[in-house]
């Protein structure tokens, strides 16, 4: 397994183990990227940006034999995706496909050219120019498909890419990488591995001229600091804590079923999942029943295995945090409802865990936790309930869910997040707005909106026409 730099493998002196979530063995090792090579990679990327930019069908026809190649080894893909990710195979599969419909869709995506002032003596266009070279920096829960939304985004807009994956999750990024070799120009997007170190020195490096980042808040505070002092363009893609929010006309039995189906997908691991359930006195323990029993019928286990629902948390320090983050709810008063427990023996397994009689102080309501561990929070009041949930320095997504139209629109409406939801969670639809609120992030992502936050406005002023 190798980065991929100028279009060409860059074979590595050194390099680090890379494990597989679901044994806690060692599954492979990924490079660690040198200087030099980091260097090599950003000399490279604003070479073949001098091309690239100028030619927008060589841009799209690249994007569409890019993701041609992909989906040739898109099983390969998932089983990498699963092997060192830990989610389900289905999963993986469903990540891939996702990751490189994204790429299509960015390949038929038009730059907006606005024409301002027709009637008038001068004419203005207004298009859109990329900002040069963009350092992409992505998580390890979803590895591929947030890979390919930035590529896309950045790549369609003119740019060239520096990409580095989650020294976690390296191996579907590099083989992806390794696909790109023959099918974009050499130079125009760079997969290199290697440590927070290197994210660091991609975001500091005099080349770049624009960051696009997902992950925790605390990283994305470090990135925006450090591309402070050079304004380079910034888009930030930072956690959440999801509040859902169930009111009394709900039908508990049906709203479980889909509540944990969606919270303990990916094993939790998910920014815009659901993190605090916030559900009316009238119907909480039936809701709480109904979860509990949901839960507990979960399969979990190794994502290669025939029909598990939920594998591992990705890394031993996310198993340690849930851990802890249960065990201090519970000395603080929660009570255990399904699950609770890590499981004993190898791979990072921690099962679909509900927590009722939590209260908005406790770590595991107020922090993200991202991981399958669910506090309940009973409620008397509707007006209640939506104050208790806007009060987050998170603003990423948010539910209502319930019967009545008119009462679920004016929650829905009072909701302070990027993305409300109706009776759904954690739902994505290609070309809309993906942006968080408050620390949750700046800017978006999702189709054109991915392509304006890596472009500047550029206005030509024409007279006389
Ligand atoms: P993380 O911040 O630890 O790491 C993310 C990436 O940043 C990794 O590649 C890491 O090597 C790199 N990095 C770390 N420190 C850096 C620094 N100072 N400068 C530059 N790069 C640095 O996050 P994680 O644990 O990999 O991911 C989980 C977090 O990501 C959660 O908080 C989750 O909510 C968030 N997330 C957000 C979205 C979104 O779209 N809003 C999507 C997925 C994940």
């Amino acid at each position: 397994m190798q980065q991929t730099i100028d279009g060409r493998a860059a074979p590595s002196e050194h390099c680090y183990p890379v494990f597989n979530p679901a044994t806690g063995a060692q599954l492979t090792t990924a490079p660690i990227c040198s200087d030099h090579q980091l260097a090599e990679a950003m000399r490279t990327a604003a070479q073949a940006g001098v091309a690239w930019s100028g030619n927008e069908p060589l841009r799209r026809s690249a994007l569409r034999t890019f993701a041609d190649a992909l989906a040739g080894d898109a099983g390969l893909l998932a089983e990498a995706l699963t092997s060192e990710q830990g989610k389900p195979l289905g999963e993986a599969r469903q990540e891939i496909t996702a990751g490189i419909e994204i790429l299509r869709a960015y390949a038929e995506l038009s730059l907006p050219l606005d024409v301002l002032a027709a009637d008038g003596p001068i004419t203005s266009q207004v298009g859109r120019q990329p900002c040069g070279v963009v350092a992409a920096i992505i998580p390890w829960n979803f590895p591929f498909s947030i890979a390919m939304s930035k590529l896309g985004a950045a790549l369609l807009g003119g740019n060239t890419v520096v990409l580095k994956p989650s020294p976690f999750t390296p191996v579907t990024t590099l083989l992806a990488g390794a696909l790109s070799r023959e099918t974009l120009p050499a130079g125009v997007a760079n997969f290199l591995s290697g440590g927070d170190d290197l994210g660091s020195a991609l975001v500091r490096h005099p080349t770049t001229r624009a960051v696009t980042f997902t992950g925790s808040v605390a990283s994305g505070k470090a990135v925006a600091r450090a591309a402070a002092s050079d304004l380079k363009r910034l888009v930030l893609e930072l956690g959440g804590n999801d509040a859902a929010i169930v009111l009394p006309d709900a039908d508990p039995a049906a709203v479980a079923a889909d509540l944990c189906a969606i919270a303990f997908r990916n094993c939790g691991q998910i920014c815009a999942t659901v993190k605090r359930l916030y559900v009316h006195a009238s119907i909480h323990d039936q809701l709480v029943g109904e979860l509990s029993w949901q839960a507990n019928c979960l399969k979990v286990g190794n994502g290669m295995t025939d029909g598990v629902q939920m594998g591992p948390l990705q890394n031993q320090a996310q198993l340690q945090r849930i851990t802890t983050l249960v065990a201090e709810a519970v000395d603080e008063g929660a009570v255990i409802a399904a699950g609770g427990r890590a499981h004993d023996g190898p791979g990072y397994f921690y099962p679909p865990t509900v927590l009722t009689r939590a209260t908005d102080g406790m770590r595991i309501v107020a922090e993200e936790q991202f991981g399958p561990a669910l506090p309940v929070l009973r409620y008397e009041d509707v007006d209640e309930a939506v104050t208790r949930a806007n009060n987050s320095t998170f603003g990423l997504t948010s539910s209502v869910w319930g019967t009545d139209p008119h009462t679920l629109r004016d929650v829905a409406e009072r909701l302070d997040t990027g993305v409300v939801n109706i009776n759904t969670h954690d739902v994505q639809i290609p070309g809309a707005p993906f942006s968080g609120r408050r620390w949750s992030g700046l800017g978006a992502e999702g189709g054109i909106h991915g392509v304006l936050g890596l472009t500047d406005a550029r206005v030509l002023n024409i007279a006389g026409q």
